[in-house]
């Protein structure tokens, strides 16, 4: 679990801000949730044989031994307080979510106990148009951020729960061909949950997945349509994408569309985004049968390869301009003059000098703060009513401004 220190928590403000802009312009509304659940939701949602539930939940009874669980992901919470609080009963909705998420993992690169997600669902839509809308909204976000060239979207199609149990029976049948190939994992899955076996990180067990026959071959002829017309709509939008017929995901409650954007400059934590539909989740949980389709970015990677691709120098420094009173009989001056900015301009970014020295002390702060400016007052300042404003960052001669021109020469010029 990380801290996060002054000099990353700018780059966080960021990603959060533009993650903001990005679903407001969507008209998806935020949801928050606790960040405990009863255990048996995550056991229900996520399925009892997946990696999380199986190996990474936090789990502990309170202390009316009733057994809590910090959660791991954020669909299940959703769609449960959808459900308690009738958001999803014979209606459309477009939710998103931010926050930390906890999984007893063993930690490494892009790989967390605590980390943070950005995450979106859509309630109550059939059809393959909000599964191309979801997608189209996180590529609208690579954009933003500057990294377009540097993800890459693949998609695959889990068809229907007919065509999914169908597909086990061939799956293991192939699989058991091939058991001596397979590690102890697989091999428990092989019984319990043979889809999780083609989700393995275990090279050999994947060179074994590659030759199995896929799903994407079997699909039910609504699931095949619903996919097609999602491609299509993909390729009308300039969407590309890869078919990837092992892409399963890591989480039982998916059906037909599923999707990650993918890097390469991550090294093996490289998916930034997952998602899919879950159409029988809302049920599932005792909702009114309601479909929904989402996805999660995991926020520490997605700054990983910002940072990774030095795409962090966008974020501005915490000070626009600094305040320098040069002796104390111009101290009150300097407070009041930057108390006045603040209130006619409340989105700069100002610091005042503490804690007295000369110039040359003060401009030093100045300059190591990051701002751009730094406005100066001393006696000379105080008995004219006018500051000084010295320009830290462009070659441009230092300038006398009367304090009734202040905040108007401020507003043109910073
Ligand atoms: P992985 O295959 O990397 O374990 P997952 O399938 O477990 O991922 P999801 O449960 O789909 O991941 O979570 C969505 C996203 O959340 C992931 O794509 C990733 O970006 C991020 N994520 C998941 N687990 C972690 C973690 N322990 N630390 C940081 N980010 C994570
Ligand atoms: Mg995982």
């Amino acid at each position: 679990m990380n801290d996060c220190l002054p000099a990353q928590t700018g780059l966080w403000q960021y990603v959060e801000s533009v993650i903001r802009q990005v679903v407001a312009s969507y008209a998806y509304q935020e949801i928050r949730t606790p960040i405990v659940e009863s255990t048996h939701l995550f056991k229900r949602s996520i399925g009892e044989v997946t990696d999380i539930v199986e190996k990474e939940m936090y789990t502990f009874d309170d202390r009316n031994n009733e057994s809590i669980t910090l959660r791991p992901e954020g669909t299940a919470s959703v769609v449960r307080a959808g459900c308690e609080h009738g958001l999803l009963y014979n209606q459309q909705q477009r939710l998103w979510y931010m926050g930390p998420m906890f999984r007893y993992e063993k930690p490494q690169k892009g790989r967390y106990r605590q980390f943070h997600q950005f995450g979106l669902e859509a309630f109550g839509f059939a059809g393959p148009d909000i599964d191309a809308e979801v997608i189209l909204l996180s590529h609208r976000l690579w954009q933003r951020f500057g990294i377009s060239e540097h993800v890459s979207l693949e998609i695959n199609s889990l068809g229907s729960n007919q065509a999914r149990a169908d597909y086990k029976e061939k799956l293991v049948a192939f699989l058991r061909t091939r058991q001596s190939e397979l590690d102890e994992d697989s091999l428990r899955r092989l019984e319990s949950n043979p889809l999780r076996v083609l989700d393995s990180k275990n090279l050999q067990v994947q060179a074994v997945v590659k030759d199995a026959p896929k799903l994407i071959d079997c699909l039910d002829a609504e699931s095949q349509q619903h996919f097609d017309s999602l491609c299509e709509r993909l390729d009308n939008l300039g969407i590309e994408y890869r078919v990837n017929p092992s892409l399963v995901r890591g989480l039982d409650y998916y059906n037909r569309t599923v999707f990650e954007w993918v890097t390469t400059s991550l090294g093996s934590q490289g998916t930034v985004c997952a998602g899919g539909r879950y159409d029988g989740l809302v049920e599932q949980l005792g909702g009114k049968a309601t479909q929904g389709v989402g996805f999660a970015i995991g926020l520490e990677r997605l700054i990983l390869l910002l940072q990774t691709l030095e795409l962090d120098q966008q974020v501005a420094a915490p000070v626009d301009i600094y305040i320098s009173a040069l002796d104390e009989s111009a101290e009150l001056y300097a407070w009041q003059l930057s108390e006045q900015i603040r209130s006619a301009l409340p989105q700069l970014r100002l610091m005042n000098h503490c804690g007295g020295g000369n110039a040359k002390k003060q401009l030093k702060k100045a300059d190591m703060s990051g701002a751009r400016w730094v406005l100066i007052v001393g006696q000379d300042e105080l008995q004219e009513q006018k500051v000084t404003i010295k320009y830290l960052r462009e070659h441009t001669e230092q300038v006398s401004v009367a304090r009734a021109e202040l905040i108007h020469f401020i507003q043109q010029s910073f």
